[in-house]
């Protein structure tokens, strides 16, 4: 593969999809290996409800942060294979606007990861569905090529019966509300009903970012609703507090020339931390 690589290297001078640097070795896939080493993954020990590092020196038994503590957490429980922020939000990115569809494996392969016993204990993988119109649009729906590789078996389970639109400024609270009905139960899952394949089944529903949490909670209602015995929430990115995250590594140098004028979050001036449509 070396001699391939040095070749593709000069003839083709392909450039990581997260930090734009040309790649080394272009055969090992879209994302340099610097970039996947310094991922902003979420430190150990983890909150078993919402999914975010758990304050240095806080050991109590109970494993949940002050927050999760304090309110009782999201009825859903979450985990991430790291922080919507700098690299991986890049590759997210790449991954789901640029049509970089190679990324769900190495994607899907650090979400294992994060997942640990809850891929054991998982009977379906269920992935968070776009409206037709998007997942037209787009051409795959990320949710589902993710889920694709986590080693679970897939149910298509859900449909998203209207177009909710941008979300980028609203509100957990706005969010919940313009949600509300925006998600069923689909009729069929290959050629058994969808209910049947969530009944009594423990249920890994899927996403690509978690942010206010407002899609994981009215996805899960619906499969809580078809008889499913548990739902947990796995993603490959969760967005935390603004300040805790480090700059795209693309915010540190002029934005590069892309293939398709998609929106890409990355580059807006104001850096939010939840700016994506589904
Ligand atoms: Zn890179
Ligand atoms: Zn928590």
């Amino acid at each position: 593969m070396r001699a391939l690589d040095a070749i593709l290297a000069v003839v083709w001078a392909p450039r990581c999809a997260a930090c734009d640097d040309p790649l080394d070795a272009p055969t090992r896939g879209a994302v340099c290996g610097a970039c996947w080493h310094r991922l902003p993954a979420i430190a150990a020990p983890v909150c078993d409800r919402c999914g975010v590092a758990v304050a240095a020196g806080d050991t109590r038994a109970d494993s949940r942060c002050t927050n999760c503590r304090r309110t009782g957490g999201p009825p859903t429980a979450r985990r991430a294979a790291g922080v919507h922020a700098g690299t991986l939000r890049a590759i997210v990115h790449a991954f789901k606007y640029d049509g970089r569809r190679s990324l769900a494996r190495p994607l899907a392969q650090r979400m294992q990861d994060a997942g640990g016993d809850w891929l054991h204990d998982a009977d379906v993988a269920v992935p968070v569905p776009l409206h037709a119109y998007r997942r037209w649009r787009r051409g795959f729906n990320q949710a589902a090529d993710l889920a694709a590789h986590l080693g679970v078996p897939v149910v298509h389970a859900l449909r998203r019966t209207r177009h909710t639109g941008r979300q980028v400024e609203l509100s957990r609270a706005a969010r919940l509300e313009a949600l509300g009905g925006a998600f069923a139960l689909a009729r069929r899952s290959g050629r058994r009903p969808a209910g049947a394949a969530v009944r009594g089944r423990s249920v890994l529903l899927v996403d690509d970012v978690i942010t206010t949490g407002a899609t994981v909670e009215a996805c899960a209602a619906v499969l809580r609703s078809a008889g499913a015995r548990q739902v947990r929430a796995l993603s490959a990115a969760l967005a935390v507090a603004a300040q805790s995250q480090p700059p795209s590594p693309r915010q540190r140098r002029p934005a590069p020339v892309r293939r398709r004028c998609a929106p890409s979050p990355a580059r807006r001036p104001d850096g939010g931390s939840s700016p994506e449509p589904a």
